[in-house]
């Protein structure tokens, strides 16, 4: 992350403007710029040599107004208690605009699981869920997978929590295999609503879809998923890159071959060949002459030193907070159009809510009702934003905002201040 940058205080200063937007006082909404809980915790590991590794987590619950509170879990060396803070705040936004009854809350762990054997990770993803199982539950907090983290892990995370309660508490985690209570298309959820978001757009921009260039940052969960299905609606995916690498190729990327090589080669793209494809560096990525980017991986990566070279038409956040505020207003000057993160790729947690409500109902969908209903989903959210945009002549991010701020304000003003 770069120096100086805090994702707390870039959320902070979208959240004040939205409220200026919508002439909220600082009562209406002051609450909102403090996470209501914060939670650090330090976990010893054995590791495989017989060493104790001391390692730290965090566990923040920002809001709970619109229900319980709901986020990923991310494992990286970059974790802190500010990004954890922020990217909690923009899951309340992410739930608001969708319209989904929860709050927002996000944890991590400060680690590079690269470097840990399956044992050890199991073990520090099972400590890590002892010790923040005091503010976790169905009704309370329900984690799910974020960066470096997937359907093993919330499975660790679900049995965990299942042998303190006695009982299968399925609804404690969503993003778990589907043998224990996960969703058909759980997995492809982001990545889907990633899609539908960039359709909705380009309907609503009235643009021609077909053969449109697209680079994709990030090539896990979301950004593989994102590129395979906008491949097969017929764009023309020409990059794609991941934090080993990154692949150029004119005539497209063989999004398919891609991801089974990752699958193979320990969730990494490099060393990937195919005809016609050439090795470029992240930061050429983010510059190409795309219509379309699409940064799928971490915060900040868009930023004031290289916001002037953007040369996409279009940017989709499938990542949480991959601009920062002075490339928002750089890029903006160019006239370059941003769908936010908190709609873009509010497609996870639109079908982890379904995965709680089958789980709750002990019920499983198929998998064309969980697409079906996604899709109204990001149908109604980007309608809803859009006409905001419009209305108010707002960017899309700011429209976004003021939609979800908006819904978390009124449903506090109806519960009141406690006590
Ligand atoms: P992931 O761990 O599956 O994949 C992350 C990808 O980003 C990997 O390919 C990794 O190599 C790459 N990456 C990491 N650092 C990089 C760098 N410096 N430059 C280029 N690539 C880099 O994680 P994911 O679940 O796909 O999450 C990606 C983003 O999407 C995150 O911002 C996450 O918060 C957000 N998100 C995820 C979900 C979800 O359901 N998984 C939902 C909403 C938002």
């Amino acid at each position: 992350m770069s120096e100086g940058y805090n994702p707390y205080q870039n959320m902070l200063e979208v959240l004040d403007a939205a409220g200026h937007e919508l002439g909220f006082i600082a009562e209406d909404y002051i609450a909102l710029r403090y996470p209501e809980r914060e939670l650090t915790v330090s976990m010893p590991v054995v590791m495989d040599d017989g060493r104790v590794e001391i390692f730290e987590g965090y566990r923040v619950q920002h809001s709970s107004s619109r229900g319980p509170c709901k986020g990923g879990v991310r494992f990286h060396p970059d974790v802190n208690l500010d990004e954890a803070k922020a990217l909690a705040a923009w899951m309340t936004w992410k739930c608001a605009v969708v319209n989904i009854p929860y709050g927002g809350a996000k944890g991590g762990i400060k680690v590079d699981p690269t470097k840990l054997s399956e044992n050890e990770l199991c073990k520090l993803t099972r400590r890590y869920t002892v010790m923040i199982m005091p503010i976790l539950g169905p009704d309370k907090d329900i984690p799910a997978p974020d960066v470096n983290t997937d359907a093993k892990v919330m499975a660790w995370m679900m049995d965990t929590i299942s042998m303190f309660k006695g009982y299968s508490m399925t609804a404690a985690v969503t993003g778990k295999p589907l043998e224990i209570g996960g969703s058909l298309g759980r997995v492809e959820a982001t990545g889907r609503g990633v899609m539908l978001t960039l359709l909705n757009l380009l309907e609503k921009t009235k643009r021609v879809t077909h053969g449109m260039t697209i680079a994709v940052q990030g090539f896990g969960n979301v950004g593989s998923v994102a590129a395979k299905l906008l491949q097969e609606k017929g764009f023309n995916i020409v990059a794609i890159g991941d934090a080993t690498t990154a692949i150029y190729n004119p005539h497209g990327i063989n999004v398919g071959a891609a991801m089974e090589y990752v699958i193979q080669n320990g969730k990494s793209l490099k060393g990937y060949q195919e005809d016609g494809h050439k090795i470029i560096t992240n930061e050429e990525l983010l510059t190409l002459d795309v219509n379309v980017l699409i940064p799928a991986a971490l915060e900040n990566q868009i930023n004031k030193n290289n916001a002037e070279d953007i040369k996409a038409e279009i940017i989709v956040e499938a990542a949480n907070g991959p601009l920062t505020k002075e490339a928002d207003e750089i890029l903006r000057d160019h006239g370059i159009i941003v769908v936010p993160d908190i709609l873009a790729n509010a497609g996870g947690v639109a079908v982890s809510y379904f995965e709680w409500v089958q789980n709750q109902e002990s019920f499983m969908w198929d998998e064309d009702h969980v697409n079906k209903n996604l899709e109204k989903t990001m149908k109604r959210a980007f309608d809803e934003v859009w006409k905001v945009h419009d209305d108010k002549n707002v960017s899309l991010r700011m429209a976004a905002y003021m939609v979800a701020l908006n819904r978390v304000v009124q449903a506090k003003k109806i519960r009141g201040i406690f006590p």
